[in-house]
């Protein structure tokens, strides 16, 4: 007997390795059980190609329309790959122009099992990023200064008034290099609010953290921004036992190295993309990273935060045997479908959501496991399960 799944969903289909992931996860582990209707796209890159990179923003709009949207890892084309696929051109990353056209913030959270001892002795729950992803250091302007002269910071307003004008330095000598950054309000506000609904959906403790005692204009912004944020949402957080946290970003990095995990790090664009990558190693691996993208409106696409696992799609087409980890790729479906299940109030698809994240989970700490996991597994394993052969053992266990 099928879960009926109420409302559609949207589903992005991917490139390499993880395309056969997602064809494996659906046909073993989703569509013997729920009866599900799914939006499909492409995003194929030689699709993308075809469509001139239409079908990504068609993509993006669907998400925004029906509000659940779960994605395959894509190729970011770069030279290489454009000859490889023989492309038009290197097409943007697909997630950049989804993430622009949801405006959303990324959330970051890992997979914490009994056998896969994080690196940190401490860190016994997740520790959730979430990313601002826009502007600073990712939207900059830079300058290679050649030699003795002034580089100067300037605003000139759009309405004709007095320009602001800023000294940055005074070259002398062999010059050097000048850089100029940016945000909005709008996006930092943005940010403060889609981190509040995470912290809330998540009921975890929120952190934000800046070096405004340096930056007390750029990076103040920033804090005030979020203060005025939680001042603004503060009777819904208190009913749901969100705290706020506000520091110094060094005082921040020093506590979480040292802290139990279960809180939501609100991290400035460079802080995120750099602790991120810190945090899933330590965690053990990529593949028990997730990843979902909220827009300030609460819509939500999920998906693994690692990539195409080109490495393994090459032995695979060679025939050799692989073992990639589809954790992370079950994980966005069990998103995806459970926050589907919330807004539709259809719980007892919220439960097979459960059911079948639970049969993951004791699936590896009973000791089946593929190679990223096993090397790193304690106790340790003799053997390493195929792709398929971990899939099937989840099988086994959510029939059991
Ligand atoms: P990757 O696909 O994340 O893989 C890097 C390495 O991490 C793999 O070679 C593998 O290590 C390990 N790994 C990652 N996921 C694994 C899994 N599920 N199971 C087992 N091991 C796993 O990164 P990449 O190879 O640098 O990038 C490949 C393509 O993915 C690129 O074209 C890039 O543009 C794209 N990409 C897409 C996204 C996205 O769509 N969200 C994100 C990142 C990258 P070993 O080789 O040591 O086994
Ligand atoms: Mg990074």
């Amino acid at each position: 007997m099928s879960i009926r799944v109420r409302n559609p969903l949207v589903e992005i289909d991917g490139d390499e390795m993880t395309r056969i992931l997602w064809r494996l996860v659906k046909e073993r582990l989703l569509l013997p059980y729920l009866d599900m209707q799914t939006i499909y796209y492409d995003l194929h890159v030689e699709h993308r190609d075809e469509t001139d990179d239409h079908v990504t923003v068609e993509a993006a709009q669907a998400i925004a329309e029906h509000g659940v949207g779960v994605k395959c890892a894509t190729i970011t084309p770069n030279a290489a790959r454009v000859e490889e696929y023989d492309l038009k051109r290197a097409w943007p990353s697909a997630n950049a122009t989804i993430r622009g056209i949801l405006d959303g913030t990324v959330f970051r959270q890992p997979i914490v099992l009994k056998n896969i001892p994080p690196t940190v002795r401490t860190w016994a729950k997740p520790i959730i990023i979430g990313r601002h992803a826009y502007g600073d250091v990712y939207e900059n302007q830079e300058i290679r200064v050649p030699g003795p002269g002034t580089g100067e910071l300037v605003y000139t307003p759009a309405n004709g008034g007095e320009s602001i004008r800023r000294t940055i330095h005074v070259f002398s000598g062999k010059g050097g290099v000048l850089q100029g950054i940016h945000n909005t309000e709008e996006s930092v506000r943005s940010f403060a609010r889609a981190c509040i609904q995470y912290a809330i959906s998540q009921r975890v403790p929120l952190w934000f953290a800046t070096k405004d005692t340096i930056s007390k204009t750029y990076h103040g912004f920033f804090r005030d921004v979020f203060q005025e944020e939680v001042d603004a949402h503060r009777a819904e957080m208190e009913a749901a036992g969100v705290t706020y946290f506000y520091t110094l970003i060094d005082d921040a990095v020093a506590r979480v190295i040292r802290h139990e995990g279960g809180i939501l790090w609100a991290c400035a664009n460079y802080d995120g993309d750099v602790m991120s990558d810190m945090l899933a190693s330590g965690f053990g691996s990529l593949a028990l990273m997730t990843s979902v993208l909220v827009s300030p409106s609460g819509v939500m696409e999920f998906e693994a935060a690692h990539g195409t696992v080109q490495r393994h799609y090459y032995a695979h087409l060679r025939g050799e045997p692989t073992s990639t980890n589809a954790t992370a790729t079950i994980y966005a479906w069990t998103g995806a479908l459970a926050r589907r299940g919330e807004l539709d109030v259809t719980p007892d698809v919220v439960d097979f959501c459960q059911r079948l994240e639970r049969a993951v989970v004791e699936t590896i700490e009973g000791g089946i496991m593929t190679k990223d996991l096993a090397r790193v597994c304690d106790p340790p394993v003799e053997e390493a399960a195929s792709t398929e052969g971990f899939i099937d053992a989840i099988r086994a266990r959510l029939d059991a």
